[in-house]
């Protein structure tokens, strides 16, 4: 991925290894649900995972092409539409595209931070989403799917602080002890 961001963020992409034991979950849980990850989806989902951002589906098509086997648009949307119900990608509204679940959090609500400078997305643990579901229930209706989108920069983009430490990716977070998040709820007497 090109980006004309100046700022430095270091982000290793993952392994051969890693990849391929994404596929191989991809795969048993597709499986499990009775169903099978063909050829154009596993390849789909590989072009994903080896591209470790949101990728736009026109992009995959091209990426497709590339290997020895092609594939007509239709093709690729198709896969990348099964692959979405079940949960194995995620499409980014903000963006149009899509980005491979990571797959520890198979099956869980994603959420993505997004940043607008970079382009850098990390999908991270969902807050508890109990009330959304019970209002859901309420109206008689059953959410298959959650995807939120947290947009603005990330710690490589952001603007330093005065008196930060020079890796802002090792540090921990100011808002995060200072917030009103439950870190600040004091147990009243
Ligand atoms: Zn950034
Ligand atoms: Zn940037």
């Amino acid at each position: 991925m090109t980006s004309p961001c100046p700022h430095d963020r270091e982000t290793a992409p993952p392994t051969a290894a890693q990849v391929e034991r994404a596929l191989d979950a991809a795969a048993a849980s597709v499986a499990a649900a009775g169903d099978r990850l063909t050829r154009p989806r596993r390849r789909v989902l590989e072009l994903l995972h080896v591209a470790g951002a949101p990728a736009k589906a026109y992009d995959l098509v091209a990426t497709y092409h590339r290997e020895a086997r092609v594939a007509t648009p239709a093709t690729v949307y198709r896969a990348l539409q099964f692959l979405e119900t079940r949960g194995l990608v995620h499409r980014l509204s903000s963006l149009k595209a899509y980005v491979a679940c990571d797959p520890k959090r198979l099956g869980s609500p994603a959420v993505f931070l997004l940043c607008d400078c970079c382009g850098f997305c990390r999908e991270v643990p969902a807050p508890d989403l109990a009330a959304l579901n019970a209002a859901a229930t309420a109206a008689g209706y059953e959410i298959e799917r959650i995807t939120l989108e947290g947009q603005g920069l990330c710690s490589a983009c952001r603007p330093p602080r005065p008196g930060a430490a020079r890796d802002p990716v090792l540090q921990t977070e100011p808002e995060a002890a200072a917030g009103s998040g439950p870190a600040s709820i004091e147990p009243r007497p």
